[in-house]
């Protein structure tokens, strides 16, 4: 089987964005069309600190104050159309979980269901 290569969409123009977008002005100087994605309101959580890998080769070692960000987001797709999700930003690693509604929700119960295992007095750090 042979991988097919597909050249990235160009941006066409202003989007029309969604009512709780934080750009809202349509994306219009985006280049790519991928990059005409709309991102709402985050809800940031402070982490403990994180200690990236010391086999890092950028940042061996490093402590930095961490979050985790947590808004909607709705992403342009190759065929047409968008794909809302639930985005989960993990800032000092740059890298995002997409969840889907319902996975948001499933999520979101089962945290539930562990915070409650946890004593009240417990402190987050
Ligand atoms: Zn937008």
């Amino acid at each position: 089987m042979t991988a097919t290569q597909t050249t990235p969409t160009r941006a066409a123009g202003r989007i029309i964005c969604t009512s709780w977008c934080q750009d809202g002005d349509g994306h219009a100087a985006a280049v790519l069309a991928a990059d005409q994605w709309c991102w709402g309101p985050a809800v940031r959580i402070e982490l403990p600190p994180y200690r990236f890998p010391l086999t890092d080769p950028h940042t061996p070692g490093a402590i930095e104050d961490d979050t985790l960000d947590v808004f909607a987001a709705r992403f342009p797709q190759d065929a047409g159309g968008f794909k809302h999700v639930v985005m989960l930003h993990h800032v000092a690693l740059d890298d995002e979980i997409r969840l889907t509604r319902s996975q948001a929700r499933e999520l979101a119960a089962n945290l539930l269901m562990a915070a409650a295992e946890l004593p009240a007095e417990e402190s987050p750090r």
